[in-house]
């Protein structure tokens, strides 16, 4: 036992030596520099400059950056607050059960500069063919079976009932989910100050189109009384759909308008609409500029429940229906798409009310029959 205690002898006293040639700072004997201070404040307690249209700097420049991060901002991150980055803020807003407002406050702040932020929705895009929830495209050449009806109706009126927003047909319906994001989306707007909305459509039966058309027909045969039923047939199909042939049969496409006013483009609700629409899943179903494709003149004030999750990647890479379907699903917009010149697209060019087309004539009001609904 002593022989062994006398063994570790040796080495401990190397040990003693090395430690002591290690080189050691600072110095014995100078003070330590003194260690910064953790100065990082806690998500909840910072203070964060209010933002909101219009606004310019750095803190926009950081506010754009991390909406990007988040899949809500495409736009330039330039430190400018404009309407791309209002939009941004609403999305995120809305997909974070914050009040939707569009201004980055102390709230919405803190937590988009959180952990906790939801991101932005992923866009079914290209990707999404398998899920097979795809909207469904109805135009000429894709008509809807005489006896369709779709799931879930719900009148109008009853969805509506606690809201300002005028539905024009006490009858008028649409499915339940449509029906509710679009009292969402005009309560949004309600909000930003434009209160007058009106909904003249909704869902339309078959036998709604077919009455629209034997209607418009009545009238072209009272005004040209040498027409026979044929070419006066044929004069109604310029500016009214084929039976089978409307979106309205869907129950997912509402007529928007303003109550009262003779035309809904260029009014503020119609501005508003075409900004923020895609944020509740609809889409401005017949676009100016893609008249060749949709086969319909633009129509403002008609718009077509999709959902979010097609909606926003239809917005942010410009799509109409027929080009978003032809993208993800090739088979659901094949060959039959209309082309340009196609059915009414043509004849609508030699129309008298250039602006009314298709199967919404019921905008104009002197046109308004109750058979339209
Ligand atoms: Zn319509």
């Amino acid at each position: 036992m002593r022989n062994h205690r006398s063994a570790l002898l040796p080495l401990l006293a190397a040990l003693v030596i090395s430690a002591s040639l290690i080189p050691c700072y600072p110095a014995a004997g100078e003070a330590d520099p003194p260690v910064p201070e953790e100065t990082v404040i806690p998500v909840e307690q910072r203070e964060y400059t209010f933002m909101k249209y219009g606004a310019t700097g750095d803190a926009v420049r950081e506010l754009q950056t991390r909406l990007t991060e988040l899949g809500y901002y495409t736009g330039k991150i330039d430190g400018s607050y404009g309407n791309g980055t209002q939009t941004a803020v609403r999305l995120f807003q809305r997909y974070n059960a914050l009040d939707v407002d569009g201004m980055a406050g102390n709230k919405t702040q803190s937590v988009l500069f959180s952990d906790a932020a939801v991101p932005a929705p992923e866009p079914a895009g290209p990707v999404d063919v398998l899920a097979g929830d795809l909207p469904l495209l109805v135009n000429n050449e894709h008509p809807v079976d005489e006896d369709f009806v779709p799931d879930d109706l719900v009148l109008l009126k009853d969805v509506f009932a606690s809201s300002t927003v005028k539905i024009k047909y006490s009858k008028t319906q649409g499915v339940r989910t449509a029906a509710e994001a679009l009292l969402e989306m005009l309560s949004a707007a309600q909000a930003d100050g434009l209160k007058k909305w009106q909904i003249s459509a909704g869902y339309r039966t078959w036998a709604d189109q077919n009455s629209m058309l034997e209607s418009k027909i009545s009238s072209y045969r009272k005004k040209n009384t040498s027409w026979g039923r044929t070419k006066a047939r044929n004069a109604a199909l310029k500016t009214v759909a084929t039976p089978g042939c409307s979106e309205h049969h869907l129950g997912l496409a509402f007529d928007v308008n303003v109550p009262g006013a003779s035309s809904f483009a260029g009014t503020k609700q119609c501005k508003w609409l075409h900004e923020h629409c895609w944020e509740y899943g609809f889409i401005v179903r017949y676009p100016a500029g893609k008249e060749d494709i949709t086969g319909f003149s633009a129509e403002a004030w008609h718009v077509r429940y999709v959902g979010t999750e097609h909606s926003l990647y239809m917005r942010d890479h410009d799509l109409c229906l027929e080009e978003y379907l032809a993208l993800v699903s090739p088979a659901a917009a094949d060959e039959e798409t209309p082309e340009a010149g196609s059915g009414t697209e043509e004849d609508i060019q030699d129309t008298v009310m250039p602006d009314f087309s298709g199967d919404d004539l019921i905008i104009e009001e002197e046109l308004l029959t109750e058979e339209d609904i």
